[in-house]
């Protein structure tokens, strides 16, 4: 079994309106995984319903994570897990700086690790380690300081949840549209990111709606998603051939976004 297993994957908003429509997935460790789809598809509703978010109902199918079915844990539990979800549009925390929210955030995964009791992280090492991971991601110094993502810049904003994702060690990362809004310097810090990431402990599934970013992340499995559905699977391939023929040709309405940059 796969570290992570998404069996027949059925999501719906609020309102009862059906996103998702039936994703089989299988992501294990040592892998990165792509989809792809064109905006509105229900990528963003996808990777939610993944992570617990309570606005997104799963109507139907199971989620499976290291073998235990945790299609009813909250976020929290899935987080706690390993579980992590790098945000399309990560929210402000006011009155949080980063550094007191990462702390926190690893303080309550050692503590679930821990059998529930406290096991808190020693303030020099968090610190060394924080420092180091700010250094090769490149986030500047004085960010650490300021409240979580409040006022921060677009690019500032993802390199801060590439922060967090190399802070929590988490066994599968899921990027949404880490991608859109940075330029190819920052870029190049997620994918090495996500490369130092993924190994034996970990697998990676990297949502974008451009094929740009699979340039520096290498997908051993892409998947074409439409209208809330897998549509097509294969290998990095299959991210060159979108980018060519956009996502008419996989079925999507017309008129609608395709995979090109420009
Ligand atoms: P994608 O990430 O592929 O662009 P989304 O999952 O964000 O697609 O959106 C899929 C559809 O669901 C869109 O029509 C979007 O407007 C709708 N949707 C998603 N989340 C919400 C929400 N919280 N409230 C209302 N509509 C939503
Ligand atoms: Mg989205």
């Amino acid at each position: 079994m796969a570290l992570l297993e998404l069996k027949n994957l059925h999501v719906a908003l609020e309102d009862g309106t059906a996103i998702v429509k039936g994703v089989d997935l299988a992501v294990d460790t040592n892998q990165i995984h792509a989809i792809m789809g064109p905006n509105g598809s229900g990528k963003s509703t996808l990777a939610y319903a993944l992570m617990g978010h309570p606005a997104y109902e799963i109507t139907e199918g199971r989620i499976h994570f290291d073998g235990e079915d945790v299609t009813e844990l909250g976020a929290d539990e899935r987080a706690q897990k390993g579980l992590f979800l790098a945000f399309q549009y990560p929210h402000a925390i006011p009155g949080v700086t980063v550094t007191s929210f990462l702390r926190s955030a690893i303080n309550a995964i050692r503590k679930a690790r821990n059998d529930g009791e406290d096991d808190p992280v020693k303030i020099p090492e968090f610190r060394k380690e924080l420092l180091e991971a700010m250094e090769k991601l490149k986030v500047p110094r004085e960010l650490a300081q300021r409240y979580l993502n409040d006022g921060f810049s677009g690019g500032e904003k993802k390199r801060v949840e590439i922060l967090q994702m190399a802070m929590l060690k988490p066994r599968i990362a899921v990027l949404d549209e880490t991608d859109s809004g940075l330029d190819i310097d920052a870029l190049k810090i997620v994918a090495e990111g996500v490369g130092d990431l993924v190994g034996t402990e970990t697998g990676a599934l990297v949502i974008t709606h451009y094929q740009r970013i699979l340039n520096y992340v290498k997908p051993d499995f892409v998947h074409v998603f439409v209208d809330g559905r897998i549509v097509e699977e294969g290998g990095a391939e299959l991210a060159h051939r979108l980018e060519a023929e956009g996502y008419e040709s996989f079925g999507a309405a017309n008129g609608r976004s395709n995979g090109s940059n420009s």
